[in-house]
């Protein structure tokens, strides 16, 4: 019999929206992508290699936005960033998303080697410095006692339980003070406005940014061009529901930066149709609930779950984001009773379809 042909991909929505920049810019060199507004990359040494940054001119120096991984490269980087970007112009300020460490990772490097404040939302600072202190074992006791319930062998546990400890190793010192950055803040770079809107579900306070004057939207993690960002549960809060708060961003997105704005997201190339795009984001989130619901016809373990929602093969650093991820799909459904869990005599929580 003959192998059934592979179904063609759908046309994904993303397929509806428009990248005027068909490449990044090389390693050390930058693009303008607006007035006043240019474009850097940094490779990261993960599955996702790379992130995009932003340099936003304010006229007599410049704001930088997210810092990089902490690694040599970067560093390195960054000096020829000084050299050949900055047309001989200080730079005056780091603004960053979010504290995960591709974007906070160099932030006590920069403002301490350029002498200069970090500004970004409080919960994300206090996250931050959290994470790169709480290295205690009671701090890793909490997740292993996380991931025991998810029903995962010792060994998978073992390969990402260490979250906490990875943290300090991929930033810098978190500096010990900081500039905050509010919902609605209006921060001014040069001539330009920049609206602070604040998205969660993918990182606790994190700050987006939108120019009405350049109709530009600097979109940090919240909404990516190709892959879907990542929305997890952790062991610091093991009953929020980190889906149901990524989604009401999204909407509140929709609503409040028109279809208009040219999006720089950190990840992949900036493009035009951010509606589209977050319409295809909750469509694809819809579509993995039901998936999650039709597994757990019979009671089934986390993970058990994991692999129908991550059918592809994952190194450790995917899994802790795959298991986290899947848990923030069941949290959802048990809060709108989708679902309901129950405790096996070995601690392990198993779900079943209501
Ligand atoms: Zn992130």
């Amino acid at each position: 019999m003959r192998q059934r042909e592979k179904p063609m991909t759908p046309p994904d929505a993303s397929g509806a929206l428009s990248f005027p920049h068909a490449t990044p810019p090389a390693p050390g060199a930058v693009t303008s992508v607006a007035p006043g507004v240019k474009w850097l990359r940094m490779p990261l040494p993960f599955a996702l290699d790379h992130i995009n940054l932003w340099l936003l001119d304010e006229g007599d120096g410049w704001t930088i936005v997210d810092s990089g991984l902490n690694t040599e490269t970067t560093k390195q980087l960054w000096g020829e960033i000084f050299l050949n970007a900055l047309e001989g112009k200080p730079v005056k300020r780091l603004l960053v998303t979010h504290f995960h460490p591709d974007h906070m990772g160099l932030a006590g490097w920069l403002t301490e080697t350029l002498g200069i404040p970090l500004w970004c939302t409080e919960t994300e600072w206090l996250f931050a410095r959290l994470l790169s202190l709480d290295e205690s074992a009671a701090f890793m006791e909490n997740a292993q006692e996380f991931y025991r319930r998810t029903g995962m062998d010792e060994a998978m546990r073992a390969a990402f339980a260490g979250r906490g400890t990875t943290y300090s190793k991929r930033v810098t010192q978190i500096p010990h003070r900081y500039t905050r950055i509010g919902d609605g803040a209006v921060v001014q770079v040069g001539r330009q406005e920049w609206r602070v809107v604040v998205a969660r579900g993918h990182a606790p306070e994190h700050a987006c940014l939108y120019s009405p004057g350049l109709d530009l939207f600097i979109a940090g993690d919240q909404v990516l061009p190709k892959i879907s960002p990542n929305v997890s549960l952790w062991p610091q809060e093991p009953e929020g529901d980190p889906l149901a708060l990524y989604l009401a961003s999204l909407a509140r997105l929709k609503r409040e930066i028109p279809e208009t704005a040219f999006v720089l997201p950190s990840h992949g190339l900036p493009f035009h149709g951010l509606h589209r795009r977050i319409d295809r984001l909750a469509a694809h989130h819809e579509e993995r609930l039901k998936e999650v619901e039709a597994a757990c016809e019979t009671p089934r373990t986390t993970a058990e779950i994991v692999p129908v929602l991550f059918r592809r093969e994952l190194d450790a650093h995917q899994l802790g984001f795959a298991v986290g991820e899947t848990l923030a799909h069941i949290q959802y459904l048990l809060n709108l009773g989708r679902l309901s869990r129950e405790t096996r005599p070995d601690g392990v929580y198993t779900y079943r379809r209501v």
